[in-house]
């Protein structure tokens, strides 16, 4: 991504910095990741405007290592993130909304991490569906990790 593409996010906010208050978008980042992910998180914080004061907090983009092979983090098309002014589960059912209503959900990877010290979600545009959670050490299908969550978080989240 050019920083001109960069200067057309609506929520140029979201990408400065990480969760950790890390500047996020060092030159190699930007560089390397593509704008298409950076504007379905664009999109997705837009999204959000309409269900009160949510926001998106990226963990990752682009990066050079540190996840599985063939991750496509490594190609620049996935983000890790987690969204503040919510819980686990209402982020995962608006996230699940905006898949539908930007008609994305056959065509992304989506996976669910409810362990993460702030639980989130992966989400890559690899073009076709990909679904999985992790919990407990382990790669896991997407509805068991759902079921962990919802055991895991319950009514407060
Ligand atoms: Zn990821």
């Amino acid at each position: 991504m050019t920083r001109a593409e960069f200067d057309t996010l609506k929520n140029p906010g979201v990408f400065t910095k990480d969760y950790r208050g890390q500047v996020l978008m060092t030159p190699q980042v930007m560089a390397s990741t593509k704008v298409s992910i950076a504007r379905l998180i664009d999109g997705l914080q837009e999204f959000l405007k309409h269900h009160g004061e949510l926001k998106v907090v990226i963990h990752c983009l682009w990066e050079k290592s540190g996840h599985t092979a063939n991750s496509k983090h490594y190609t620049g098309i996935a983000c890790d993130f987690h969204l503040t002014g919510c819980g686990f589960l209402s982020a995962y059912e608006l996230v699940r909304q905006f898949l539908e209503e930007v008609n994305l959900a056959d065509s992304t990877g989506w996976g669910l991490y409810p362990d993460w010290n702030y639980p989130g979600f992966h989400l890559d545009l690899r073009g076709k569906k990909g679904r999985w959670g992790y919990y407990g050490g382990e790669m896991r299908g997407f509805d068991e990790t759902l079921k962990y969550a919802r055991d895991k978080f319950g009514k407060v989240s």
